[in-house]
């Protein structure tokens, strides 16, 4: 019984394996279906959960930078629109999810100064998607708990324990409790799928060295909340510098274009309201 059980979990596996852009080999086991189906129901429950701001300069500042960045993904990635949401919360934190979700609170508004640090924090959540990670993070989890999540999503329900590991695979587990930082291969990878995304979407890649710099400083004080999933690490801001000679020709090719967007951080973003913890 043992041995056959083996056999279809390597045949599985084996099936299963591919590769990122960068070249890294993946294991995925869920269907893209499958994964778009955990990021609309995820967010639906984040939209319900935590205020929207409704302030028309936030929204059209962050909308405006996401849409530039959107519509250089490739289809393979996500097709049909993109939604983008603006949280009013302090946190400072901004997520993308599989089935073209992106999610930024406001507190992170403060952190990055113009339309290019966004573009950044934008270019490497979206990288996350266009790599797979979650379902990369979904598919380790489940070498330990074979069968329980896929088996959840084809009954349909919705089961607590089930929608954590999904939560906590997509990077959303600081919301619930359930922690699980992104590794340092992914965070890598994302740094260097987003800052040539932002490139070629007519944002300064410069942008992404000064953001995780400005970053650096708050956790300092108090480590903000997007760091505890995309923890820091010194070899970063070195990746992200030695990469600007790949990406900086995208940009300047971009701008010549005229292809530069023309975001407009508001001066002011409003305070979001008094939140129960
Ligand atoms: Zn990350």
């Amino acid at each position: 019984m043992k041995y056959y059980l083996f056999v279809i979990i390597s045949v599985f596996l084996v099936s299963s394996c591919t590769k990122s852009s960068t070249g890294r080999s993946q294991v995925a086991l869920y269907s893209s279906n499958e994964l778009n189906k955990m990021g609309v129901a995820s967010f639906e429950e984040m939209k319900k959960s935590i205020p929207i701001s409704k302030d028309v300069a936030t929204n059209n500042f962050v909308q405006c930078v996401a849409n530039a960045i959107t519509k250089n993904v490739s289809k393979t990635a996500h097709q049909g629109e993109w939604e983008v949401v603006v949280f009013d919360s302090a946190q400072v934190n901004a997520f993308a999810l599989p089935g073209g979700k992106i999610g930024v609170y406001t507190g992170i508004l403060n952190v990055t100064e113009n339309q290019d640090q966004l573009g950044a924090i934008i270019g490497h959540e979206v990288g996350h998607v266009i790599e797979q990670h979650s379902n990369e993070r979904l598919s380790a989890g489940q070498l330990s708990n074979m069968g329980l999540a896929i088996a959840a999503i084809a009954l349909g329900t919705q089961e607590k324990d089930n929608r954590m590991l999904w939560m906590a695979g997509l990077g959303l587990g600081l919301q619930y409790g359930v922690l699980m930082p992104y590794s340092r291969s992914h965070e890598s990878e994302a740094d260097i799928v987003g800052q040539d995304l932002m490139a070629r979407s007519g944002f300064n890649p410069k942008g992404s060295v000064k953001l995780w710099q400005n970053m650096a400083k708050l956790n300092k004080n108090s480590p903000p909340e997007f760091l505890s999933t995309h923890p820091s690490n010194k070899t970063r801001i070195k990746q992200l510098n030695t990469h600007l000679t790949f990406s900086m020709p995208l940009y300047l090719t971009e701008k010549k274009k005229g292809g530069t967007p023309n975001c407009i951080k508001p001066k002011v973003i409003p305070k979001p309201p008094e939140q129960k913890k």
